[in-house]
């Protein structure tokens, strides 16, 4: 069978790729089979899909906020009646395990019900009387164009953490997927389509760097969602801000998970080693280094290492990213690193679960974003100790803490200097109605995905101040 080349959907209509658009090949990574080719789309390209969310900003915003959400709730049970379909295509392009994939959409349709809710959230507030015979109204109101870009590992759930909400406060949108996982984006779209949202409110549209670049730099685009590396995050929020745009960039992590000797021995082994291994280490909240306090170390590197050695294989995203993961640890054991359980050397882009003992504090393995299923273990005296290295990293996306003590509990909360906290919790995913809450160099922006902060994030405040001519010539 011929390879099936992917379309952008702009204005309603499936267009195929326009002539100098260049193509990549998107690849099962368990099977290496090229499932597809996905266009690379040109500045013209990106310009029509910003025209076409243009076009349909004034009527949608036109709609009141009830009849928006209607769309919403089809959503809500197209993804319910399509999540197998959806979940097989996570499989086939992300090289996750099919429980995965169903939990990732499990994870984005909370987002499109709490976006349901929007009539109530997107309310402003009111003050009588603030001066004599004055009235003071703050009103929210929709910013127009959006633009939405996201990353591989999470392919149905992350635009989740962002299109319902944009949406239902009345924005137009284009929602520039990941080019390794793009037909994950299809299968969204389609879904949207048959839930009737409007032609033209959001846009899909392929491409890499050159796409996103073109949508930073069209004045048209009033705000960018972005969640990717960090490097890429920074570089996205200064290219935008540099603009005028408003961006709320996620980036890379590096979580540490911290372990006293009061834990749960068997609980604390089941969950970080889920948190390490799942989704095969390639997920921003993926524990990185543990670090075992005191006498944890004894019980915790041994259990560490028998969980270790049961995972099943699963494969990388691409051939690059294994040859990173494997220079890393080479590195890592160059700087005196003890490999204890090794997942390097299976066939095409498999890689098992890697465990490395004594790992140095300041070294490769214990700063660098790894984004495979290797996890770093070190070992610190005191709980405090932990917490200065926990504070140290330039990341800040999650650190966890497993104990049984609630004062040890409550002081990692106070210091502890990342955004998302877990106690006694491995995967430390904020729910919908709560902002994702990466610090440091896990986050660029003030406003986060989700909840509150995404009603904040896609809508203008406009305050009204006024008074009646009846009441200018009134005496109080
Ligand atoms: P990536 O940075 O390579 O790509 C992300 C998106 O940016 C893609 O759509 C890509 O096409 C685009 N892009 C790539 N290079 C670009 C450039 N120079 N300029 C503009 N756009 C560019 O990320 P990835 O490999 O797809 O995803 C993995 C990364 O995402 C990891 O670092 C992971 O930690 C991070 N991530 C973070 C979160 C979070 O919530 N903080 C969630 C998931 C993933």
């Amino acid at each position: 069978m011929a390879t099936p080349t992917l379309a952008n959907h702009i204005a309603g209509a499936w267009s195929v790729p326009p002539p100098d658009a260049d193509f990549l090949p998107v690849t099962d990574p368990a099977t290496l089979n090229v499932l597809a080719r996905v266009p690379l789309s040109p500045a013209h390209e990106v310009a029509r899909a910003i025209e076409a969310a243009a076009a349909a900003f004034p009527a949608w915003r036109e709609l009141p906020a009830g009849d928006r959400i209607q769309c919403l709730f089809r959503l809500k049970s197209a993804l319910e009646a399509g999540l197998e379909e959806l979940a097989a295509t996570i499989v086939s392009e992300c090289g996750k395990t099919l429980d995965e994939a169903r939990a990732e959409i499990r994870r984005g349709i909370e987002n499109v019900e709490t976006a349901c809710g929007i009539p109530l959230m997107l309310q402003g507030h009111h003050s009588e009387n603030v001066a004599p015979g004055i009235d003071e109204t703050m009103i929210r109101q929709p910013l127009g164009v959006v633009a939405i870009v996201t990353p591989f590992n999470f392919p149905a759930m992350i635009p989740l953490w962002f299109l319902p909400y944009a949406i239902a406060c009345g924005n137009t949108v284009v929602f520039k997927p990941s080019e390794k996982t793009p037909l994950s984006a299809e299968r969204l779209q389609r879904l949207m389509i048959a839930s009737g949202v409007p032609p033209g409110v959001v846009n899909l549209l392929h491409g890499e760097r050159s796409t996103v670049e073109a949508l930073l730099d069209h004045p048209a685009v009033r705000a960018v969602s972005f969640v990717g590396s960090s490097a890429v995050a920074r570089q996205v929020y200064a290219r935008a801000a540099a603009a005028g745009k408003r961006a709320q960039c996620q980036g890379g992590a590096k979580n540490a998970v911290v372990v006293l000797a009061d834990a749960d021995q068997s609980g604390t082994t089941q969950v970080l080693t889920d948190s390490a291994y799942g989704c095969n280490g390639q997920r921003c909240l993926a524990a990185s280094i543990a670090i075992a306090v005191g006498d944890a170390r004894a019980w915790l590197t041994k259990d560490l290492a028998t969980a270790a050695r049961q995972r099943p294989v699963g494969a990388v995203i691409t051939s690059q990213s294994k040859q990173r993961i494997e220079s890393l640890i080479a590195q890592g054991i160059t700087e005196g690193a003890r490999p204890v359980v090794d997942g390097r050397g299976h066939p095409g882009q498999q890689f098992g679960a890697t465990l490395l003992d004594e790992v140095r504090t300041d070294g490769t393995l214990a700063q660098t974003e790894i984004f495979g299923p290797v996890l770093s273990l070190i070992h610190a005296a005191t709980l405090e100790e932990a917490i200065a290295f926990v504070n140290q990293q330039s990341y800040g996306n999650m650190a966890c803490l497993f104990t049984r003590s609630g004062a040890a509990a409550r002081q990692f909360k106070h210091e502890a200097q990342a955004g998302n906290i877990g106690i006694n919790l491995g995967v430390a995913a904020p729910m919908a109605q709560f902002p994702f809450t990466g610090w440091k160099g896990s986050f660029f922006g003030d406003l986060h995905a989700q909840g509150r902060d995404a009603i904040e994030f896609y809508t203008d405040k406009k305050v009204v101040i006024e008074r009646w001519p009846q009441t200018l010539s009134r005496k109080f």
